[in-house]
């Protein structure tokens, strides 16, 4: 296939390139780099079958010769209210690539025909009142809240791929992906795991937003990079959550994270860290992924952190 990824220069769309590209298709990136980085995609420099276009998703995308398949994973993804590269910070941004970027990958996947894949998120159910999350859970997001940007561009998102599932009969797929963590994740970004990661590594004690109670469940990047390549290959059109069931309090992440590095600092709570509504549990009911795609996560949280380690020490000049 020849394959068009937006968000190529990110954490998980540049993941995605080197998974395509190893599996025989042409793969076309695209990105505006707002969160992403060159260096992502520096190895990809000289491969005939790659090739990249600079270019903001929320403006008309014109993209010569065919394409068999759009994959959108443009947008910024951290919530950290502290960091230039959270959509707090960048909340028009958000929105426009979450809307304006998937009606214009979704208009290139109607005239070509090709295949649609929508990088959603567990962020779609809020802050859930049930727990773990099925799809059928309709989420419990406040529209005009401080994660709203990213929220309801996503669910607007998921809705308008439905929509041209059912109305102009666009082959879509909607991934929701939950928390997923691993190397090519900027230690900037002001996510869970690179804060952690960095602190540790550089002999800081970690910093636990709230009292470290609320919880997440962390999926290594190559778990869910083969979910999302299942899910492609497949014929699901409802949304499937791919994300790890191993559910973990951020106290008991940050103590592990110091456990693995062998860091002495310990942890500092801040108890203003948490954003407003930051989600108090999250963790996927995979039982559609399973049943339909034959999918779970295989990388256990202690093993997945030992694989990100060696990119963190590269890339905070400590080797
Ligand atoms: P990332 O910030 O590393 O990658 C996002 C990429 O999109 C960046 O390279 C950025 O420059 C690019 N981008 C943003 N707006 C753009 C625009 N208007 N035009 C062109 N490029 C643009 O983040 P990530 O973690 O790799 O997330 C990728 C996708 O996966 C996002 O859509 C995110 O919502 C989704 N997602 C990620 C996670 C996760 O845990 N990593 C969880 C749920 C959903
Ligand atoms: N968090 C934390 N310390 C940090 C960064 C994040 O305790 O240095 C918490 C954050 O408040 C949230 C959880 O870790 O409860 C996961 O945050 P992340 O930014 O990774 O993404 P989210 O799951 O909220 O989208």
């Amino acid at each position: 296939m020849r394959i068009l990824i937006t968000g190529a220069a990110g954490f998980l769309g540049s993941h995605l390139c080197d998974r395509l590209l190893a599996e025989g298709h042409e793969v076309i990136g695209m990105d505006n780099f707002i969160t992403g980085k060159p260096s992502n995609l520096a190895h990809l420099v000289g491969n005939e079958r790659f090739s990249f276009y600079r270019h903001d998703v929320s403006n008309y995308i014109f993209v010569p010769g065919k394409v068999d398949a759009v994959l959108h994973f443009a947008s910024p993804a951290s919530p950290n209210p502290n960091s230039p590269y959270g959509y707090f910070n960048l909340p028009i941004q958000t929105m426009k690539a979450g809307a304006l970027g998937t009606h214009n990958t979704l208009g290139v996947a109607k005239a070509h025909g090709a295949r649609y894949l929508l990088a959603s998120t567990s962020e779609v159910y809020g802050d859930p009142t049930v727990c773990p999350q099925p799809e059928d859970y309709p989420g419990n997001v406040d529209p005009i809240g401080p994660r709203a940007v990213y929220d309801e561009a996503k669910r607007f998102a998921e809705a308008l791929t439905m929509a041209y599932h059912r109305y102009h009969g666009v082959d879509t797929r909607i991934a929701r992906i939950f928390n997923t963590y691993g190397p090519r994740m900027d230690p900037d970004d002001g996510r869970a795991l690179p804060n952690f990661l960095k602190q540790a590594l550089l002999g800081q004690p970690l910093t636990v937003y709230g009292d470290g109670s609320q919880t997440r469940s962390f999926c290594y990047v190559d778990d869910l990079i083969e979910g999302i390549v299942r899910l492609l290959y497949s014929d699901e059109h409802l949304p499937v959550n791919l994300g790890s069931q191993h559910e973990i309090s951020l106290l008991e992440f940050a103590e592990t994270i110091n456990r693995i590095t062998g860091n002495k600092a310990g942890i500092v709570f801040v108890p203003e860290g948490r954003s407003p509504r930051d989600p108090q549990r999250r963790q996927p009911d995979i039982t559609r992924a399973r049943t339909i795609l034959g999918w779970e996560p295989r990388i256990s949280l202690e093993e997945g952190i030992q694989r990100t380690i060696p990119y963190f020490k590269k890339v905070l000049g400590l080797e």
